[in-house]
Order: C-alpha cells, then structure tokens, then sequence
C-alpha cells in the first residue's frame, strides 16, 4: 500500500497553526482499515467506539463525535441553554468571539462576555457580577462556558475548582472548551478526567495538537448527549459512514497524546532562539503556542522574509508560532537559522 507524501514541491514549515497537521502512514492506515456504519442511526462501531473512549477517558457517561470544535461547542451550548437564556464567558473565548456569534445566531442566546484576565480566568468577583436577577428585565443566566487552554495558556486548577463549584452552588451549568485540553492535561502533568473535573460539558478537539485531520468530541451525561445528537442533525452534522474520521481520532488518543510534551519542548527552544533576536519581545510559552511581537519598524518585512523563505506564521506586529506534530525540533532550528538570517 502506498500514502501520500505529508508535503509536495520545496520544504515548507508551517506554524500557523496546529490544524494544519497532515495524517500520518499509520493514521492513514487505521482510517482505510476502520469498519463503518451510518452513524446517523448509530450503526457506525468505529465512531461508537470513540465516543465511548472518550467519555471514559474523560470521566463522562458519554460522548458525540462533531465534524469540528466550533459545531461541537454549538452544539454543547444548544443544549444547555434555551432561547434567552445567557452564557457568561471570557471577552477572548472561542466560544464568544470566533465561533461567527453562533450561539446568538443559531440559539436566540445572548453571551455576557466578561473581561479575561492575564492568566485566562474570569475572575469570580466579575462573575458573581455578571449574574442577572430572576425578573423579566434580564435573560436568564445558565450556563458558564470557560475555555482550557486559552491562549496557550493553561486555566490555573485552583481557579477551574472554584469556578466550577460557584457556578454549580448557584444552580448554573458548567461547559469547558477543551480544544486543546490534551495540550493542558501533558503540561500540568494531569490526565484528561481530572482536567475535566467539575464540568458538565467538554468539547476536545482531535484536528489540533492531537493530528487527526477532521473532528471533535462533546462529552456530557448520557442524558445531555441524546439531546446534543438532535441538536447535531439540526445543524448538519450527522455524517454517515464517519468511521474512517473516527478512527484517525482514535489513533491520535492512542498514540500522538504523550508526544504533545515535543510540541511543548519545541515551542521553548523556538521561544528562546526568537528571545534572543534584536526587535523581538517573546512571551514564554506554557503549551504550544508562542506569541512575538515585532519592533512595527520591521514587522512587514520581517514576516515578508520569514515567508520567502517557507516560514509560515500568522501575523506581522503580533505573530503567533504554533508547534506541532509536522515541525520537529530540526524544524524550529531551520525556522531560527532563517529568522536570525534577516537580522544579518
Ligand atoms: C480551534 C478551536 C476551536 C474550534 O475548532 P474548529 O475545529 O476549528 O472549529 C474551539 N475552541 C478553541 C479554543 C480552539 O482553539
């Protein structure tokens, strides 16, 4: 049998993002051997066999696979709240601010947007707040939608405790955008169920660090998934013989979890190199994910040069270089040597 190559024509290395992650032979391999059903009536074995993976891994009852994070949180929303019903959440949630308004469009779901603070947390005095009275003036508050990592930043465990207990004490579901939980849980040395503790709701992206080309995860009680499945179909999102998606999502769970310590290690030395160049100020990263802004004197031809030279990144004055399973370490040092290039 024979795969196509993870990269054609001249050598490009791409930190844009951790979604561009091409599947590997042996991914390839598991999705041409997975058995398949037409998931829409539950008959698919290999997306049963996620779900239920997933929700044991995560310390749910169950768990619905999406054809992405956005659609999974959607989703996830959808089901907690009703029309008028209100969501407090982070001013730079996912959920909140790249997710197209989503909840509000779709749902009749009004965000009350809060103010992150540095470290990713809505403080709980902002929260405590931002509860509306039980009257007819206000929509009704239901759900706290809090997001981990965020930023590339990892959600302090003390602060997902408390918030989670607060918002459970007074009666609020709780729902977590784990896109890149598994990034969290191998940089905090915890496994995905005790990062998911207190939760109602997770949704876990396979498509970023973990490699899978296509797909996400919610996870709830058995209850929240069967009402999560009618709001899914709703959406689009009942796909049929979606098996061969699933199991390159097993395969990620199985083999490309531990490895996210790489992307971490490599995203330190990437930082470090950049750290030391003239113009740039480098934030050092907790997880995979380095933000550099540039000297706005250089910023233009700095990123021009870095693209020249098939350094992709995202941004110009305020970059973002994304680690993952496709830049190795010799790929961060072939990144430094061109970036340190054009400073001479
Ligand atoms: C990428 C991402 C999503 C959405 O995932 P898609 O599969 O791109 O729709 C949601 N939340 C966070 C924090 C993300 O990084």
């Amino acid at each position: 049998m024979s795969y196509p190559q993870a990269h054609h024509g001249p050598r490009l290395y791409d930190f844009r993002s951790d979604t561009v992650t091409k599947p590997t032979p042996a991914m390839l391999a598991a999705m041409a051997a997975a058995e398949v059903g037409d998931d829409v009536w539950g008959d698919d074995p290999t997306v049963n066999r996620l779900q239920a993976v997933a929700a044991e891994r995560l310390g749910f009852e169950a768990g619905l696979f999406a054809p992405s994070g956005t659609q999974s949180n959607l989703i996830g929303l959808l089901t907690h709240c009703q029309r008028g019903d209100e969501y407090l959440v982070g001013q730079d949630a996912h959920t909140y601010k790249y997710e197209g308004g989503g909840a509000a469009v779709l749902g009749s779901i009004q965000p009350q947007p809060l103010e992150n603070a540095a470290d990713g947390s809505i403080p709980l005095a902002k929260l405590q707040k931002a509860v509306k009275p039980r009257d007819a003036h206000f929509a009704r508050t239901r759900l706290l939608a809090l997001e981990n990592t965020i930023g590339g930043k990892l959600l302090p465990a003390a602060y997902v405790a408390e918030a989670t207990a607060w918002a459970k004490g007074i009666g609020l579901a709780t729902h977590l955008d784990g896109a890149r939980l598994a990034n969290a849980a191998v940089a905090s040395a915890r496994s995905l169920r005790e990062m998911s503790a207190g939760f109602d709701s997770v949704s876990l992206c396979l498509s970023k660090g973990l490699g899978a080309p296509v797909g996400s995860l919610l996870l709830g009680s058995r209850a929240f998934i069967d009402e999560a499945k009618r709001w899914r179909k709703m959406l689009g999102g009942g796909m049929r013989q979606a098996g061969i998606l699933a199991a390159a999502g097993l395969y990620a769970l199985d083999h490309h979890l531990e490895r996210l310590a790489e992307d971490h290690e490599n995203a330190a030395r990437l930082a470090q190199g950049l750290a030391a160049l003239p113009g740039l100020s480098v934030l050092a990263p907790q997880t995979n994910i380095v933000f550099v802004s540039v000297d706005a004197a250089i910023a233009e031809r700095f990123a021009a040069h870095l693209a020249g030279q098939g350094i992709l990144i995202s941004g110009s004055t305020e970059q973002r270089w994304v680690t993952h399973l496709d830049v190795d370490a010799a790929a961060v040092d072939a990144a430094l040597a061109v970036a340190q290039r054009f400073f001479g």
